[in-house]
């Protein structure tokens, strides 16, 4: 069996890692689960859409969901929200958020990624913050 990786997020972070995974690997399955409707917007460029200099709303979606797919053979599923990372079993559980069924789907080889954690010094106020990373 070959490898199958599941990317939690379809946006910068994501989308790229998805990507990276398509070089590394043309025999992969790569699955996206991303919870909205949208994949790889540029976030960047909303202060420019609100202050009109980007007028066209499209213009900060940079591929779709079915271009991603396709330019890099990977499984794009939006609307999918995953509810919970087993470590142990290697799986995550995603509900469609559209029929609101819920699934179990496996992975196979490598760990799931860790979580980033912050090199800021713990003394720091905002290293202590709820939406710390550390
Ligand atoms: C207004 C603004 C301006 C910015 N300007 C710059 C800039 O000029 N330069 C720069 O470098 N950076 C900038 N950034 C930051 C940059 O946009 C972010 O660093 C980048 O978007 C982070 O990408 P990400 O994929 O890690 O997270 P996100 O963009 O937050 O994407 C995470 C995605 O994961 C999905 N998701 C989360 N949990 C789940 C789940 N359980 N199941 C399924 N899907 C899930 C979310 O729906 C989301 O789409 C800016 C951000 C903003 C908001």
């Amino acid at each position: 069996m070959g490898k199958r990786i599941l990317v939690v997020g379809g946006v910068a972070g994501g989308a790229g890692a998805a990507v990276k995974a398509r070089r590394t690997s043309e025999d992969a399955e790569i699955v996206v689960f991303e919870r909205t409707p949208y994949v790889s917007w540029a976030n960047c460029g909303l202060p420019y859409y609100m202050g009109g200099v980007i007028q066209r709303r499209e213009e900060l979606f940079v591929v779709s969901p079915r271009r991603l797919a396709a330019r890099f053979n990977v499984d794009v599923r939006t609307r999918h929200e995953v509810t919970a990372i087993d470590r142990s079993r290697k799986a995550v559980s995603v509900r469609n958020l559209d029929t609101r069924d819920t699934s179990d789907e496996r992975r196979c080889c490598a760990p799931l990624s860790q979580t980033a954690t912050s090199p800021a010094p713990a003394t720091l106020s905002c290293a202590r913050a709820e939406n710390s990373l550390r």
